[in-house]
């Protein structure tokens, strides 16, 4: 379970300050180093650690903590809310555009769980009552597209492919073309990915960028690669510019590095998290909600 280890350690440290009754000034910056101790072993960001850590010491060493019937429970209280901040704050949705097909372009690195996703969240905007088209633009790898024809079945709902010997910005074009024709009011674009980083997967996904413009362009990482996928994230905004992040493989990830730091170092929000392997493994990233879990 995602911060496992954190919320034990944390929550060792803050039985003890609940448990000394008033707290000096020393109590408090002695229960942050251990805050920051552990989230630095859960993998978070060393600049982010800095920032949080001096944003809850500014307000938690106050008179207003100190001289409260309940410092421990003042300062569980502010880490509460720091930490959802840093995770962004309040949940955020992907709007649906005014003049559909709402189209969302998801990208990513290979393996980080794209195909997945357009599936998982196909199977989301049809328990909303829409009717999306999935588009298979992932030529490189054709496995990826029998995989997403194979969720399109499994969704009972249409998969546009044009194999893997067309541009892919040509096959979006074609997509949109046909989304329109037949009337799908949402369209999700399933791109390559490379194994790293590379200048011609950016470029091939900035021309499709500039030919559909997308309403959504969302990265998906694998929160298991902790701040390498962070890296990934911060990457791809600066050159692609990305408008929020899906977080998956949250189900095998202990730590949670990824999901506490992506968010303040980007500036983008996640909007999903993946939980498991199955089309309904995909939730709503709730900032509040994963704060709470920390806490417990
Ligand atoms: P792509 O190369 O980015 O399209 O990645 P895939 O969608 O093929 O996913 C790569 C692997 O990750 C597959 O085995 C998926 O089943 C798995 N996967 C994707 N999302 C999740 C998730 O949220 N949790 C778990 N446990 N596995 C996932």
């Amino acid at each position: 379970m995602i911060f496992e280890g954190l919320a034990e350690k944390l929550q060792d440290t803050f039985d003890k300050l609940k448990g000394k009754g008033k707290l000096s000034e020393k109590d408090v910056k002695s229960a942050l180093r251990e805050v920051k101790l552990a989230l630095l072993e859960a993998d978070v960001n060393f600049k982010v650690v800095k920032n949080f850590i001096s944003k809850v010491e500014e307000r938690a060493v106050g008179k207003e903590v100190l001289d409260s019937l309940t410092p421990g429970q003042q300062v569980i209280k502010i880490v509460n809310e720091e930490l959802t901040d840093l995770m962004g704050g309040a949940q955020s949705k992907v709007e649906y555009a005014s003049d559909p097909p709402t189209v969302i372009m998801l990208t990513g690195l290979q393996g980080a769980g794209k195909t997945t996703t357009a599936g998982k969240l196909a199977k989301k905007f049809i328990k909303d009552g829409k009717d999306p088209l999935l588009v298979a633009a992932d030529v490189y790898r054709p496995a990826a597209i029998k995989q997403l024809q194979v969720l399109g079945e499994r969704l009972d709902q249409p998969v546009f492919s044009m194999g893997d010997k067309q541009d892919p910005v040509d096959i979006t074009k074609a997509a949109i073309s046909r989304a329109e024709s037949n009337g799908n009011d949402v369209v999700i674009l399933d791109t390559a990915g490379r194994l790293h980083i590379d200048e011609e997967l950016m470029d091939e996904l900035s021309q499709i960028k500039a030919a559909v413009v997308p309403d959504e362009i969302l990265l998906v990482v694998d929160s298991m690669t902790g701040q390498d996928a962070v890296n990934v994230a911060d990457k791809f905004d600066d050159t692609l510019g990305i408008d929020g992040v899906v977080l998956t493989k949250l189900d095998g990830d202990a730590r949670g590095g990824a999901a506490l730091s992506i968010s303040s170092v980007t500036g983008k929000p996640i909007k999903f998290a993946g939980v498991g392997e199955k089309l309904e493994d995909l939730e709503p990233f709730h900032p509040d909600r994963m704060a709470s879990r920390i806490l417990g």
